[in-house]
């Protein structure tokens, strides 16, 4: 029997995203990127211009600000639309000023609540590939089917690096890198909801795997 809810969790640039919807779409389930949810609140306080060190503020535009997560409507590369009270800002919510400050976001203790309560009643309806840091074991801890993606992050600043140099756009390793390694600080060291594996994760290393390979372990573990 195929897993009902699979929980794939990993830090930044691991590859989850590319390897959650492929799973998702040969399964048909449906691919939720709740990363997404926090870049959204991210992008809406920069908008805003709300201090993000104000705990209360920031929590407060996760609790009360509509934000839409939906099936792709354009074929531009997205892997779903992201929606703030209507308005499509799922290029938006990529740009560097959201990656600079999403995690910062993401460790206050409000946003997190709002943020988790709905992603657990939409992953308690099944049929679905999550992707995050904390579904195995704060989001969905009954998930079926738990994976924990890792790389090093070298292996993860190269990726990023190289998905930018495909875009023909500038981009500098030492500075990914760099980036990539202040996110894991903040996202594994956080009071709430820390990333780490669930203890009944199976932990999958990506350093000398293409995403095909991880696709097929994945596939080979629905089984
Ligand atoms: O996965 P992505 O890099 O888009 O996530 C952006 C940020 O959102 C992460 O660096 C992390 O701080 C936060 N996040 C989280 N819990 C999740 C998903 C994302 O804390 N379930």
């Amino acid at each position: 029997m195929k897993p009902k809810t699979i929980a794939l969790d990993g830090p930044a640039a691991s590859g989850k995203s590319t390897v959650g919807s492929r799973v998702a779409e040969a399964l048909g389930y449906l691919f939720f990127d709740t990363g997404v949810m926090y870049r959204a609140v991210t992008w809406t306080a920069l908008q805003r211009g709300v201090d993000l060190s104000d705990k209360d503020a920031v929590a407060q535009i996760a609790q009360n600000v509509p934000i839409d997560v939906l099936p792709p409507s354009k074929n531009d590369g997205r892997a779903c639309d992201v929606l703030v009270e209507k308005e499509d800002i799922t290029w938006q919510c990529r740009r560097p000023e959201v990656d600079a400050n999403v995690s910062t976001v993401a460790a206050n203790a409000g946003v997190r609540a709002a943020l988790s309560k709905q992603q657990r009643r939409i992953g308690l309806r099944g049929k679905v590939v999550m992707v995050g840091r904390d579904i195995g074991t704060v989001v969905i801890p009954e998930a079926e089917l738990k994976i924990y993606l890792d790389a090093s992050a070298e292996e993860r600043a190269q990726r990023r690096y190289d998905e930018i140099i495909a875009r023909k756009e500038i981009a500098d390793y030492a500075e990914i890198l760099a980036k990539v390694k202040e996110r894991d600080h903040i996202d594994s060291t956080r009071d709430v909801a820390p990333l780490r594996p669930a203890d009944d994760a199976v932990i999958i290393d990506s350093d000398k795997l293409d995403a095909n390979q991880v696709f097929e372990e994945i596939m080979a573990l629905c089984k």
